[in-house]
């Protein structure tokens, strides 16, 4: 059971029923999912939520109504590690790493399918549709494979090749889109109009869609003891993540289920395509969109829908926003590999290089506990990292040789 009663204009505060629809009639504001928390108080426990499953669907009770069943590929439920040698790296007292390269189709991107596509299919939708960065591609291309619906995704056409392998795999039909993702996601907005039965993900479902990201603050919060951490590092696209999880975190607050106060939500972008950070640093009002140009091309948008929103909650709480160079980037990749046995994708060496950069300028305290969001797979992108690949030594298949290359690394003491 649901408590979400309706569909809330984020502007103007006019409500909606909770039906296939993403902008306000009167203001064109954004739409966002209420829910009767009043009514969920007396109902909603620790327990309650501990017994049910292991994805997301264990706070079924605080997402969208998914209908009969959820699709549920088993998103979610991801590790919340301690990252002790990093901390110590970064000079940093707590760190925890939330692992979310460990979900289906290895990024937090199935966390928002999962609740888009249910939502979708309560709808009465028959196509799963998305503009994407690529994660979101794979994930919708995937959970559609799973139901038997037929998926139509957008992306860039130049894409990392690796992305465009692991859609269409699926089966779907893939659009390489000769443009930006803010192309992409301007036809995908005319599409919308032309095929009333397609679920454009995050378009016409963008309400349920971005729901989904309240549960990296669920499970944060639950994972450490239905205790809030006291700031947390979330990559920057769209916006939508980091801004839902701010909402999750009020939710869970207001339902009285934590101890702690809400987390202080820090940004993460590179700097080829950072019109978040670069508005934040400014102290401007406005985004001005970019032109993206880095290797992480998950968070390549350049115009960010919910960029406003994002600005607003790092200024109310204190917050900040990091932008990182893609030398950065890699370097981070392989310091988290190393150090955390976590392959991440370019997202990732985004996170925890601003995660180090907010360090040194003294805007992430030392003394507080931090969690990073690791959002995707480094599988996803070996592209950017497969020029740095090396093997030690090469030798011949013999003791002889393999004891002689140990000695001449000094792994083994000479004879
Ligand atoms: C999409 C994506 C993000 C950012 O998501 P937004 O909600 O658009 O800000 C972060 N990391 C990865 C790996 C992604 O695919
Ligand atoms: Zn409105």
């Amino acid at each position: 059971m649901s408590f979400a009663i309706s569909l809330q204009c984020r502007e103007c505060g006019s409500t909606y029923p909770l039906e296939a629809r993403y902008s306000c009639e009167f203001c064109f504001g954004p739409l966002e999912v209420a829910y009767d928390l009043e009514a969920a108080r007396s109902v909603i426990t620790r327990e309650s939520i501990s017994n049910g499953p292991r994805s997301i669907w264990r706070y079924g009770t605080l997402l969208p109504d998914p209908g009969e069943e959820p699709v549920d590929l088993g998103a979610g439920w991801t590790p919340l590690r301690r990252a002790t040698r990093l901390a110590e790296v970064l000079g940093v007292r707590e760190l925890w790493l939330k692992d979310d390269t460990r979900n289906p189709t290895g990024s937090f991107k199935d966390r928002v399918v999962s609740v888009a596509l249910s939502s979708a299919r309560r709808l009465g939708f028959t196509t799963a549709a998305c503009a994407s960065t690529g994660n979101l591609a794979t994930s919708v291309a995937a959970h559609a494979a799973f139901i038997g619906w037929p998926s139509v995704t957008l992306i860039p056409s130049d894409l990392e090749k690796s992305k465009v392998a692991m859609t269409s795999i699926f089966g779907g039909t893939v659009l390489g889109v000769d443009g930006s993702y803010d192309d992409v996601n301007r036809l995908c907005v005319e599409l919308v109009a032309e095929h009333a039965d397609w679920a454009f993900a995050n378009v016409n479902l963008r309400p349920y869609y971005a729901e989904g990201s309240k549960t990296l603050a669920f499970e944060i919060a639950e994972q450490l003891g239905w205790q809030t951490p006291d700031q947390v590092v979330v990559p920057v696209a769209s916006g939508s993540q980091l801004t839902k999880i701010a909402k999750g975190f009020k939710e869970f607050i207001e339902l009285g289920l934590v101890d702690g106060g809400a987390p202080v939500l820090f940004g993460a972008q590179a700097t080829g395509c950072s019109p978040i950070a670069t508005a934040f640093s400014e102290g401007a009002e406005f985004i001005t969109p970019q032109r993206p140009n880095t290797i992480a091309r998950s968070l390549a948008i350049g115009n960010p829908a919910d960029g406003p929103y994002v600005l607003d909650e790092l200024r109310a709480h204190g917050g900040d926003c990091g932008s990182v160079d893609d030398d950065e980037v890699l370097e981070c990749i392989g310091l988290l590999a190393r150090t955390e046995g976590i392959f991440a994708e370019t997202a990732g060496g985004v996170t925890i290089a601003a995660l180090r950069q907010m360090i040194d300028r003294g805007t992430i305290d030392r003394e507080k506990s931090i969690v990073a969001i690791i959002s995707g797979h480094g599988l996803k992108t070996l592209d950017a990292v497969v020029d740095t690949a090396t093997v030690t030594a090469t030798i011949r298949p013999s003791l002889a040789a393999a004891e002689d290359a140990l000695r001449f690394l000094q792994l083994v003491a000479a004879s």
